[in-house]
């Protein structure tokens, strides 16, 4: 899932950075409102963290440009402990969580993995789909209850399938959402990717988990067992 970070703080942006990427994510950062509006409208972004007091572009002004522009990701606000008003000026402009400074990275990313749960149409941190589990908050995977060992990125993209499981994911999305900017950026390896995650998770070919749509892309294919 790529996130955009709009921090001014450089302390706390890159510790933002250095945390995500850690928890799997892949990170956009931006150091100033009009920066972070760019970001987010040209990036294909899946969740942003916005800071409410930034340079050239006020967060609450960022939030309102970007709902404006119609863009649905969802928003967790950064906000002073003692002012109450900027949580509710923020939920109006159009976020949908805040988390107040100072605060712990886990609370961070408790909430931005709630958020994307709930997007994807999930209540609970488990995803489970036909015999396959995934704990977004272990990061970890099982199949008829045997754990499953796979490398981040393999991990990564099963995540992105599975919160949106029964949508079409094309490779380019996937690709997007899965690697920063700069990245030299290729279908094939995604390919590869799905491939060893198809062997890994069903190694007789027995559940089928992941669907090939010719000329369109992947889909979590197994129907969801948990709300
Ligand atoms: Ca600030």
């Amino acid at each position: 899932m790529r996130v955009l970070v709009v921090e001014d703080e450089q302390v706390l942006r890159e510790a933002l950075r250095e945390n995500l990427t850690a928890a799997g994510f892949t990170v956009d950062v931006a150091a100033d409102g009009a920066e972070g509006l760019f970001a987010g409208l040209e990036y294909p972004i899946d969740i942003a963290i916005v800071d409410l007091g930034l340079p050239k572009l006020p967060g609450i002004d960022l939030i309102r440009r970007l709902r404006a522009e119609g863009k649905q990701f969802p928003i967790l606000v950064l906000t002073a402990r003692d002012r109450w008003q900027d949580k509710v000026q923020g939920l109006d402009a159009g976020a949908d969580d805040y988390v107040a400074k100072p605060f712990h990275f886990e609370e961070v990313q408790a909430r931005l993995q709630a958020l994307l749960r709930r997007t994807g149409g999930w209540a609970s941190a488990v995803l489970a789909c036909g015999p396959i589990t995934l704990d977004t908050r272990t990061q970890t995977v099982s199949v008829e209850g045997r754990a499953v060992e796979l490398t981040t990125f393999e991990y990564r993209i099963l995540e992105h399938l599975m919160l949106k499981a029964g949508e079409v994911i094309s490779k380019t999305d996937l690709t997007e959402h899965l690697y920063e900017q700069d990245f030299e950026r290729d279908s094939n390896v995604i390919e590869v990717f799905v491939g060893r995650l198809r062997r890994k998770l069903d190694p007789d070919e027995r559940i089928k988990p992941i669907e090939t749509l010719r000329g369109r892309g992947y889909r979590f294919a197994l129907p969801r067992n948990t709300p």
